[in-house]
């Protein structure tokens, strides 16, 4: 098991085209990307992520629905057992568009980012906040279940209860909170906005407080005491999993970005660690490749990430995804700091 619980997901990010240009875009998407990846290529490595035991496969940007075959893609991973999820700035959710996902997608993620002014200033539109509400009617109308996902930063926690009443007033499911990854576009334009361990300690908190039977909230942070008492959910048990045959049960989620290369757990995740592109291998070739050559150093990794979680003088919430990139990182260049034989201990400022 690892951090995505039983879902062993495949994201699949099929073209870098979209019609907003947000400011904390990890993936630098933008109306003026171009190119997009051809459908056979994904289907096939469906087929491949499907036999290795994934089960999930989640479409994001870009935009996807500005993917011209996004529904015989969704139909394809239907076809192949797996469920599907696609999130959407859903200003695109014109009658059309919903037609075509209706059958197709499991769970549909809108992006919001706060109150009006704060999501359209994110999002670098002013239609942007507007435009997306004005679409939910005719979701509900399609009788399509659909979630929102919240970038929680460093300075939008007061908007959280708005957000949420928000998502529970327009008949959302489920609201996910994610916390901002300063790369990408927001490596620039959000530097230092990324909230830190209080900032987090207190969503966590809002988001335990929030769940009721109308509206389901997760969060994407990770307990240090949790994760102490089970490393196998950051992949750093003994290596007994190594025995265990399927790759989805190796490492999830697994990346396809828009210019073909796989990483594993992240988008952008560092090259040194990337699992291959698909324009020189299909999918299956490159995870039995990638399995023998470097799971055993991303292992390794997810050990020593593992040590300075366990190693952290408070328990804090933390970003594991977020925590295991930067290491990545850092491997790939290692830091001044690192080089003279310190290690890297994240410090905890919580008292939760
Ligand atoms: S964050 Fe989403 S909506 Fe904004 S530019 Fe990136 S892909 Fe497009």
């Amino acid at each position: 098991m690892g951090p995505t619980g039983s879902a062993r997901i495949l994201q699949i990010h099929p073209t870098r085209q979209c019609n907003l240009s947000c400011l904390h875009c990890y993936s630098s998407s933008s109306p003026r990307a171009h190119g997009a990846l051809a459908l056979d290529l994904l289907c096939e490595a469906i087929s491949d992520a499907a036999d290795e035991g994934f089960n999930f496969v989640s479409l994001s940007g870009g935009e996807p629905l500005l993917y011209k075959p996004l529904a015989q893609l969704l139909q394809h991973a239907h076809t192949c057992g797996m469920r599907t999820s696609v999130t959407s700035n859903g200003m695109l959710l014109t009658a059309p568009n919903i037609e075509l996902l209706y059958g197709n997608v499991d769970v549909l993620a809108i992006s919001i980012d706060g109150i009006p002014e704060s999501h359209n200033r994110i999002r670098g539109s002013q239609l942007a906040f507007d435009t997306m509400k004005a679409r939910l009617p005719l979701l509900r109308a399609a009788n399509l279940n659909f979630g929102f996902i919240f970038t929680l930063t460093q300075y939008n926690l007061n908007e959280l209860d708005w957000v949420r009443d928000f998502a529970i007033s327009e008949g959302a499911k489920l609201l996910q909170i994610h916390p901002l990854e300063e790369v990408g576009n927001a490596a620039t334009m959000l530097q230092g906005s990324a909230p830190d361990a209080t900032e987090s300690a207190y969503a966590w908190l809002l988001a335990q407080q929030s769940n009721n039977s109308a509206l389901r909230v997760q969060i994407d942070l990770a307990f240090s005491e949790t994760v102490k008492q089970h490393p196998e959910l950051v992949f750093a048990s003994a290596a007994s999993e190594l025995k265990i045959k399927r790759f989805g049960d190796l490492v999830s989620p697994i990346v396809i970005e828009a210019d073909a290369t796989v990483s594993p757990i992240q988008y952008g995740f560092a090259r040194d660690f990337a699992i291959g592109n698909l324009t020189q291998a299909p999918l299956r070739t490159l995870l039995k490749d990638w399995q023998v050559q470097r799971l055993p150093a991303f292992y390794a990794l997810c050990r020593d990430v593992y040590d300075e979680i366990a190693c952290a003088p408070k328990p804090y919430f933390f970003d594991w995804n977020n925590l295991i990139g930067k290491r990545a990182e850092e491997t790939n260049h290692p830091s001044p700091m690192k080089k003279s034989g310190q290690s890297n201990v994240v410090h905890a400022h919580s008292d939760i």
